[in-house]
């Protein structure tokens, strides 16, 4: 990110945290729809070309874990020394300031707006075509039964069907992974805790197996954080019988800070 993006990021964050400032955007944007959700600037949104160009750059990842990585052809080391089970993740963007607020707004209202402009995010990623162009069938990650009935929608199905409107897509597979029956919760636990609590969390059920067996699954999900949840997904769809995995998400946790 330059100079520039950099301070507009600051600029953001710190107008984020001036409450009547959010709160005025936050009206205007009901009244307005047309307005960028990041400016405020109008008749942009909810994403203008310019926050999109400064807050969201295309920066070389690691095929493995998604992490910025300076040659987007190879993996990183920790991930040629311990590869993951899935063949490719793509992150389009930092689960950072202005996208975690995004994240969590999909999440907590499922504003259309949102999981559309997040998936226009992808868009201009050239490695997300491929990864389209690669899969047999896509699949989102889903949520617990009772997070399901809270919300009412699964935001990884919304970016998904986002995504559908803009771009070709392979066959949806909505119910192609289930949440094992008292699987643990892990968005609350630490990095150790969730890869340790994380096998078992997902199944194929029996009714699927038949679309998932011998093809290439793309796992959709909104933010890829430690990589457990999609590790264990990964290995649910290879036990089940997938020729291989791949991952697209929207946003990676960045590492910690040294
Ligand atoms: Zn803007
Ligand atoms: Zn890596």
């Amino acid at each position: 990110m330059d100079a520039d993006a950099r301070v507009k990021r600051e600029d953001m964050r710190s107008m984020r945290t001036t409450g009547w400032t959010s709160d005025l955007w936050r009206a205007l944007g009901a009244l307005c729809p047309a307005v960028c959700e990041v400016c405020g600037r109008w008749p942009d949104g909810p994403l203008c070309p310019d926050c999109q160009r400064d807050l969201a750059p295309l920066v070389p990842r690691c095929r493995g874990c998604a992490l910025p990585h300076a040659d987007a052809q190879r993996r990183c080391e920790a991930c040629r020394r311990a590869p993951p089970p899935w063949q490719t993740v793509v992150a389009r963007v930092d689960f950072d300031h202005p996208w975690d607020a995004w994240v969590r707004a999909l999440k907590s209202t499922g504003r259309p707006g949102l999981a559309s402009a997040l998936a226009r995010l992808w868009l201009d990623d050239p490695a997300v075509p491929a990864l389209l162009a690669d899969a047999d069938v896509w699949l989102p990650i889903p949520l617990t039964a009772h997070r399901l009935a809270a919300r009412g929608y699964n935001q990884a199905w919304s970016l998904m069907q986002a995504l559908a409107r803009l771009q070709p897509t392979p066959p949806a597979l909505p119910q192609g992974l289930q949440r094992t029956p008292d699987a643990p919760v892990l968005h609350h636990l630490g990095r150790r805790e969730r890869l340790a609590q994380a096998q078992g969390l997902f199944r194929v059920p029996p009714a699927t197996g038949s679309q998932v067996r011998g093809r290439r699954v793309l796992v959709i999900d909104d933010v890829m954080t430690t990589g457990a949840t999609l590790r264990a997904a990964t290995h649910a769809l290879l036990d089940a019988g997938a020729a291989a995995v791949d991952a697209l998400v929207v946003a990676r946790t960045p590492p910690p800070m040294e």
